[in-house]
């Protein structure tokens, strides 16, 4: 998010629309800081914050509400690769709901061709097929944006650092992977405080995290998962509890009770 703000903030597009940042909030299921990170990012790109939730509760409710539903069915309470809830309930769901009262959207995600080979096969632009309106979902960017009726809601995703790689993401923050790897060796040697003064990215690269997003995520590498088991106990506590509960495992062939959250032997790797 921080480099996504960053690299808007220093673009002046034809547009006369409100630019504003939205951040869906899934509660206890997110690092502490993840929220007073995006509003200091916010603050620092001149770019308002809008906080955006699921109205029924956070994804921790959601994950015990299914562990005492599904009770005896075998099926596992957590989301998965699959079945996505966590996303589509928590955050495109709350975001798309914001976004239905404007006409145009355009909605810029920060994500990067290096991260994925499905992202590497993404546009710059397409169009949401969920928020746009029936008639021009099967068009083309060019074609909707030309034939859209002012009645018709048109809304187009936009990956402004899709070509970007992981040292220009660095330098857009404000940083670089030395200032990092430096930071890290910090927090390592246990100075905390020194290690987190004045960095511009969110805390969780420092203590270690490759990607930040849920402090513990379904998709998250073993180093990231270590780091947010470290740092975030109470979740941790919960979801283990689910694990005990229901027999099944918080990623395939991973439990969250069994997680060695040791120091790891090697310096934990940027990306
Ligand atoms: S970060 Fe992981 S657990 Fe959280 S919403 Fe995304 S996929 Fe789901």
């Amino acid at each position: 998010m921080t480099v996504l703000l960053a690299a808007l903030a220093r673009q002046s597009p034809e547009w006369s629309g409100p630019v504003f940042n939205i951040h869906a909030h899934l509660g206890r299921a997110e690092w502490a800081e993840s929220l007073p990170h995006a509003e200091q990012v916010a603050k620092r790109c001149e770019i308002p914050l809008v906080v955006v939730r699921n109205e029924k509760g956070d994804l921790v409710d959601r994950v015990e509400g299914r562990l005492a539903s599904l009770a005896g069915t075998g099926i596992n309470p957590f989301m998965s690769a699959k079945q996505r809830f966590c996303t589509s309930e928590y955050k495109s769901g709350p975001i798309n709901k914001y976004l239905r009262r404007f006409g145009l959207v355009i909605s810029a995600i920060g994500i990067r061709r290096e991260e994925s080979k499905r992202r590497r096969e993404k546009p710059a632009f397409q169009i949401n097929q969920q928020l746009t309106s029936r008639r021009l979902r099967g068009l083309t960017v060019e074609e909707a944006l030309r034939v859209r009726k002012p009645e018709q809601r048109l809304a187009l995703i936009w990956h402004p650092i899709i070509d970007f790689s992981l040292d220009d993401v660095w330098e857009v923050c404000g940083t670089s992977k030395t200032e990092i790897a430096i930071r890290r060796a910090l927090y390592r040697e246990g100075k905390h405080a020194e290690a987190l003064a004045g960095a511009t990215v969110h805390p969780a690269y420092i203590r270690g995290a490759k990607r930040v997003s849920c402090a513990l995520c379904i998709l998250a590498d073993l180093q990231t998962l270590i780091v947010g088991a470290r740092h975030n106990s109470e979740l941790l506590g919960r979801y283990q509890e689910v694990e005990r509960r229901s027999g099944k495992t918080f990623q395939p062939g991973r439990a969250l009770i069994t997680l060695d959250l040791s120091e790891p032997k090697a310096q934990p790797t940027l990306y």
